[in-house]
């Protein structure tokens, strides 16, 4: 694979580097996704980036997308973290619940939902995790008992990033109450504000709130809200999953790459004794290798059109690096390491980093899952299970 931008690719980038210069003000750079000043804002942001044509990069054009190739996704997600842009408001509704509608979707559906996620006129959220079914998505209880024209839904969910503003939520329910396992589930489009919803924010270590749990009492779900096949809600899911790791690499890497050059700035302004500077000089190694894996990925997608499994790769990869990095960032400051907010130095943005890279690790697969991912799908070693 050749690694340097095509002249379309290299036009397209310069293109985007001049929008963001001009449009990116400062009081929208470095705003992130769990603060209540992004709800505020986002919005208008996000319309901002789909008026500009950089939302929907990927999507057919038939569905208000740009039929662009993965590439300009990739130059998008890494120049929007270079600039420290805040991402589109409806990254649920962009990453997963769209891809699922675009190949599960009825055309009635696709033409309900996704112009609409494009514009973040309407938000999503994910409703699969809940409290005895996280990694082992398919021990979920979350009922859905078919009555006449429609569903009726009784659960929880939880860990449910963005339902407090969602309009509609991806939700996997047992419709089949002796089944077990990964049969019997079925995947359906919950309106939120529908009687019966109800979101309790949780409190995340960081002290915002960007995720909840759901609970669902004798919500009525119209059948034509079911994605998919009634039964049939795993191998939906499936969908979904493949593509909350799809591009994403991208943009971690970027990410990645902008908080390792602030810290190489902190490590020269304090002061770093030889032992720390091996950490930073392996942590700027693992970047490189995950921009190459990266690289892997791409060529991967583009030739067959699905995201392959060196996602979990750089997810895993990025995550647990991204721990190690915000760690040194406060040893390196010492004694104001405690400090937080506007006391803290820089306004709390290493404090907040390391606060919140510790979900970076269970999010979107925990480490240990995505271990087993990689042994598997990636080395093909036997199953564990
Ligand atoms: C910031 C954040 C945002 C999230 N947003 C959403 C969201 O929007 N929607 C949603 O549905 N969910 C969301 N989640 C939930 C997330 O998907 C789950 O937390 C995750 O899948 C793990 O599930 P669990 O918490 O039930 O832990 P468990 O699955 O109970 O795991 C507990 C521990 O056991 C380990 N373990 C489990 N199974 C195995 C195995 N087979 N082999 C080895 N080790 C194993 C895990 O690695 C973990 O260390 C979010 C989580 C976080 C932290």
């Amino acid at each position: 694979m050749d690694l340097r931008d095509t002249p379309a690719e290299a036009e397209f980038r310069a293109g985007l580097r001049a929008w963001l210069a001009a449009n990116l003000t400062g009081e929208l750079q470095g705003l992130r996704g769990g603060a209540r000043r992004f709800e505020e804002f986002g919005r208008e942001w996000s319309r901002k980036l789909y008026d500009a044509g950089y939302i929907g990069l990927t999507w057919p054009e038939e569905h208000g997308g740009q039929g662009a190739p993965y590439s300009h996704q990739a130059i998008f997600l890494e120049e929007m973290a270079r600039a420290e842009a805040p991402a589109h408001i409806g990254v649920i509704g962009l990453g997963m619940a769209g891809p699922t509608i675009i190949v599960h979707g009825t055309e009635a559906q696709k033409a309900r939902y996704l112009a609409n996620i494009l514009s973040a006129d309407e938000i999503w959220c994910q409703g699969f995790s809940e409290p005895g079914a996280g990694s082992d998505l398919a021990a979920v209880r979350c009922g859905a008992e078919l009555r006449g024209d429609r569903f009726v839904v009784n659960g929880q969910k939880v860990w449910s990033s963005y339902a407090h503003i969602a309009d509609f939520c991806i939700l996997v329910t047992r419709s089949d109450p002796a089944s077990l396992g990964h049969k019997g589930l079925t995947y359906l489009i919950a309106d939120m504000r529908a009687p019966g919803v109800e979101v309790r924010g949780l409190r995340q270590i960081t002290g915002e709130s960007e995720f909840n749990e759901i609970f669902f009492t004798d919500v009525e779900v119209p059948v034509e809200n079911v994605l998919g096949e009634i039964g049939g809600g795993w191998q939906v899911a499936m969908t979904t999953l493949l593509h909350e790791r799809g591009t994403m690499g991208f943009s971690l890497t970027a990410v990645l790459e902008v908080s390792l050059r602030k810290l190489i700035a902190l490590a020269r302004e304090r002061g770093a004794d030889a032992v720390q500077r091996d950490r930073l000089a392996k942590l700027w190694v693992e970047l490189q290798a995950l921009r190459y894996t990266n690289y892997r990925a791409l060529s991967q997608l583009m030739k067959t059109g699905t995201p392959g499994p060196e996602g979990s790769v750089t997810k895993l990869v990025w995550s647990e690096a991204n721990q190690r990095l915000t760690k040194l960032a406060l040893e390196l400051l010492g004694p104001e390491a405690p400090l937080f907010e506007d006391d803290a130095p820089f306004g709390g943005f290493w404090q907040w980093h390391q606060l919140r890279s510790r979900g970076n690790t269970i999010e979107a697969g925990t480490s240990e899952i995505l271990r087993n991912i990689v042994a598997e799908r990636v080395l093909g070693l036997p199953r564990g299970r």
